[in-house]
């Protein structure tokens, strides 16, 4: 294996040399060997004592210099200059077999020196819920990091009871994230900023490397993949959780899965984390959040955009005003493929949004329904709604629709079992799992793997994967796992 730390070589300031503490008795719990293969990783050995040792980063192999990397952010809103890698380290960048660059990451690892007040530790079930649901954003197409491992230390750690902790192993297009900016922009040396604007150009969007403003071009790119990344968060009813600015990433991808989850029924005012009293990260709030976040990004380009400061503010502006657009027009798009339609009127989607939601309908399992409708099945759309005749309304409505469209209503029920899961990481199925897990079975998290890691094809048997949670899940609260 070939480690190589572009990264940190090219911006030392960013990052501090820092060792993994030692698992007193690791074990790989989960080795992801989709991944392993992606990047030529032999499975067998990281299923070893050795290949344990190595993904703790307790065996560092030639190249390999772990790092902690730097970064500052806006978390709920208030600015901490200094956050950091508090329980993770880069191991290095590795090279996958189309020859893209990826960070291999570690979390749980042990303090460092951005560990503040915490311990640097992470327990199994928090870091088994990153496995699982980025996993499951894989396998609905969204851009995330993945996960290689989860190993388990053999330590206990003290959280409200002493509970088995771990180390997470994964795999991002890298860690740069808004945080990184706003870290540089308050740093001593004035060039830093641009050096990192030209770093995160060459890795993420090589394209922008030789065009007239580039700063200003990279600042839309990064806007736009934004836009892209929540529109799809929002069309699958996921909900981050902790959008923080050192969670959002540079490179498009979701990063830093904390109390996230998704929606059962229809609300958007849907907040899971326990501490996000204000629902500031609400699930309608997502987007305004991204653009939120994106102003701070701006904030810290500001100076490459132009000399002068006006015309840079103007700039800037003119981009953060356009993301709500380019995010809208995204959503549109989707939720057109998702009722089978090539537009959907914006009424009608709307019509639809407000009955699932005074009707209570759990989004995932109304939109996998509909194809259903066209084959001639309408019982399981028809049984989600308490008022069924309101729902009868706007089934003539969406029939019409469909009949309108050039395709045949049997390709276009294939084409919505496309984007429509079936199978998504339900709460209750997530919780359950991790329980279990923490338990020592790891019997349920692989089974409910199997399940989302292919949510779109219906299989026999997983009946109990498709049912919304138990009433007693309805306030259902998740927490940081810090
Ligand atoms: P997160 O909520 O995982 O995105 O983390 C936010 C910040 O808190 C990052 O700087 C983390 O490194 C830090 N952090 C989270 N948990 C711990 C912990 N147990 N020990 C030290 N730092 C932590
Ligand atoms: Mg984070």
């Amino acid at each position: 294996m070939i480690f190589e730390n572009s990264y940190t070589s090219t911006l030392p300031e960013l990052a501090v040399t820092w060792n993994s503490d030692v698992a007193p008795n690791p074990n790989a719990l989960i080795i992801n060997e989709d991944v392993a293969r992606t990047f030529n990783l032999d499975s067998d050995f990281l299923k070893s004592p050795a290949g344990a040792r190595f993904l703790l980063g307790n065996d560092v192999i030639d190249g390999c210099t772990p790092m902690a990397l730097a970064y500052a952010g806006h978390q709920f809103g208030g600015y901490s200059p200094r956050l950091g890698d508090g329980r993770a380290l880069l191991l290095g960048e590795i090279i996958n077999a189309s020859g893209d660059r990826f960070d291999l990451h570690l979390k749980g690892s042990g303090r460092t020196t951005f560990s503040r007040g915490g311990d640097g530790k992470a327990a199994i079930a928090p870091m088994m819920r990153e496995y699982i649901v980025s996993e499951a954003m894989h396998a609905l197409r969204i851009p995330t990091t993945r996960s290689l491992a989860v190993v388990a230390t053999g330590e206990q750690i003290a959280r409200e009871t002493w509970l088995p902790g771990a180390v997470l192993c994964r795999i991002a297009a890298s860690h740069l994230r808004v945080g990184t900016f706003q870290y540089a922009a308050h740093h001593e040396d004035p060039t830093l900023v641009q050096r990192l604007a030209d770093y995160a150009i060459s890795r993420h969007y090589r394209d922008l490397s030789n065009v007239d403003n580039k700063y200003l071009e990279f600042f839309k790119a990064v806007a736009q993949r934004q836009a892209s990344l929540i529109s799809q968060w929002m069309l699958a009813g996921f909900i981050h959780g902790v959008m923080n600015t050192d969670n959002m990433t540079i490179s498009g991808e979701t990063i830093d899965y904390g109390p996230c989850a998704f929606m059962d029924s229809y609300d958007p005012a849907t907040v899971f984390s326990s501490i996000d009293h204000n629902g500031r990260y609400a699930y309608s709030n997502q987007p305004h959040i991204g653009q939120w976040n994106l102003a701070r990004l701006a904030e810290t380009l500001l100076p490459l955009f132009s000399d002068d400061k006006d015309e840079s503010v103007a700039i800037a502006t003119e981009v953060l005003m356009d993301f709500p657009k380019q995010y809208q027009a995204l959503w549109d798009a989707g939720m057109s493929k998702k009722l089978g339609l090539t537009q959907a009127p914006v009424d009608f989607i709307n019509d639809l949004l407000q009955m699932l939601h005074t009707q209570s309908v759990d989004y995932t399992q109304f939109f996998r329904s509909l194809s259903s409708v066209i084959s001639g099945d309408a019982s399981a759309a028809r049984n989600s709604f308490i008022n069924i005749e309101q729902y009868d309304v706007w089934e003539k409505q969406w029939k019409q629709l469909i009949a309108g469209e050039s395709q045949t209503a049997e390709a276009i029920a294939v084409a919505m079992n496309q984007v429509n899961p079936i199978y998504i990481p339900r709460n209750h199925l997530v919780e359950e799992a991790l329980a279990a897990a923490t338990e020592g079975d790891l019997g349920p998290t692989l089974k409910l793997l199997e399940v989302v890691q292919q949510p779109f094809n219906e299989r026999s048997g997983l009946e109990r994967f498709t049912q919304p949670a138990p009433t007693e899940y309805k306030n259902y609260q998740t927490f940081c796992g810090t």
